[in-house]
């Protein structure tokens, strides 16, 4: 089969059999949710409810300020018990009430429509980064977009989320795709799946069967081969620019849970309210793929997947390459952006010491944007930002590619993210 990819890049083990053919469960609703006002960079929402209000599931409880920004909706019914400037806590009722709004059918509704409907839903990018969908599906002034692209590449190591909703959903990842493709006005649409999931490629080639609009592209397993600028490499052969956009080459790339996400905004009716993750790790009891409410604590889905281990050392909220560390399993919320909960073990996160750098050069191998951690990294550390803002500091991703290669154990993408943290918040008090 065919197999495309990008320069650079690396294999690092993925440990995707713990969970990748499990099914995806449906946990039980909790009996209370926290629900943040801001699940995205952009700006936050404004509550709608105010405490001692009864609402049900699906309602909008916070309304999107600022061009980029998403509402945000009840996940489940019950009584507002505390609103405050961070987030909206609901206790349940039990009954979980729903009252779908109108659905809708694809060919119907025009491009305008889509992008309403995706707002009106909240419906905002479930890879990671959470940006609003609506504000990527409106090309700025003076550009076009021709091409979507579905990431269905999961090339983090562990999480399965995405493979099971090709595998068990593919129809409806094809309709969010065409939903995308009607309202950026895109005339070719790819879905771009790695080929240690074959089961996707096979159910998604089935699903796209007879339409010459949407093409499956086979990719190497290679990670981060679901980067945005590395799946329209490997996939168009064309460059994103430095400091530039996908809609600079005509593009729009999404996530395939965000496309699933998108049909049953349009044909069920259904805001974003929930979503699929992935519970995972040698230090949980019982790894799966569920779905739970948005402003579930990590606490009860842990619990819901049947607790820690014994030897359970430390929770990431994503994958082990560009998530976050937590440290309270109380304190932390489902949002829309949550792919994952990987717990490691005490053997999986002993600390090595970091060494000098050998100049191997390894990073800079590694690196998918062509950059030069070593240097990036070293003049972060020193604090000479404008030398390490002529090396294109603002280019790098935070893969981790270079720190997961770097055999003096730098923590390159660290040093980068705190360079990149001070000369944004320079440039904010100027
Ligand atoms: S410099 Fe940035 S983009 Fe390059 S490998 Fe390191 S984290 Fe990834
Ligand atoms: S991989 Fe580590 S040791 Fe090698 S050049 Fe890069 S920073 Fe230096």
């Amino acid at each position: 089969m065919e197999k495309r990819s990008f320069k650079g890049g690396i294999h690092p083990l993925y440990n995707k059999e713990l969970s990748e053919k499990k099914q995806i469960d449906v946990m039980d609703d909790p009996k209370q949710v926290v629900i943040p006002l801001q699940q995205h960079i952009g700006a936050p929402c404004e509550p709608l409810v105010s405490k001692g209000e009864q609402v049900i599931t699906g309602q909008k409880i916070g309304e999107a300020k600022g061009f980029v920004s998403a509402p945000i909706h009840s996940s489940i019914s019950g009584e507002v018990v505390d609103v405050n400037e961070e987030r909206i806590t609901i206790k349940s009722d039990g009954d979980n009430r729903f009252e779908p709004k109108e659905a809708r059918s694809l060919k119907e509704i025009s491009s305008q429509e889509i992008i309403e409907i995706a707002k009106e839903a909240g419906i905002v990018g479930m890879g990671g980064a959470a940006f609003p969908t609506h504000v990527k599906m409106k090309a700025p002034e003076g550009k076009k977009i021709d091409t979507v692209i579905l990431n269905g590449a999961e090339c983090e190591p562990y999480l399965t989320i995405d493979d099971r909703i090709m595998v068990e959903q593919p129809q409806k990842v094809v309709e969010g795709l065409k939903a995308l493709m009607k309202a950026t006005g895109a005339t070719k649409g790819y879905i771009g799946i790695e080929l240690n999931k074959p089961n996707a490629i096979e159910a998604i080639g089935n699903a796209i069967q007879g339409d010459s609009s949407v093409e499956l592209v086979t990719l190497e397993v290679k990670y981060p081969q679901g980067g945005e600028k590395q799946l329209i490499k490997a996939i168009l052969d064309k460059e994103v620019p430095v400091g530039g956009l996908p809609v600079d080459v005509g593009s729009v790339v999404s996530n395939v849970s965000t496309a699933a996400a998108l049909a049953d905004a349009i044909e069920e009716g259904k805001p974003l309210y929930e979503r699929g993750i992935t519970v995972t790790g040698n230090g949980i009891e019982k790894p799966q793929n569920i779905i739970v409410k948005v402003g579930t604590t990590f606490k009860e889905v842990v619990e819901a997947c049947g607790g820690l281990k014994d030897n359970a050392a430390k929770v990431i909220s994503g994958g082990p390459m560009m998530g976050r560390a937590i440290d309270s399993l109380d304190d932390e919320f489902i949002t829309k952006g949550t792919s994952g909960i990987l717990v490691l073990t005490e053997d999986e996160v002993r600390l090595v010491e970091e060494r000098t750098c050998i100049r191997c050069a390894r990073c800079v191998d590694a690196c998918p944007m062509s950059l030069m951690p070593n240097y990036l990294a070293a003049y972060s550390r020193k604090e000479m930002f404008k030398e390490a803002e002529e090396l294109h500091l603002f280019n790098c991703i935070e893969c981790g590619c270079c720190s997961y290669m770097c055999p003096s154990k730098i923590p390159l993408v660290h040093l980068i993210r705190q360079g990149k943290a001070e000369v944004s918040s320079k440039k904010a008090k100027k």
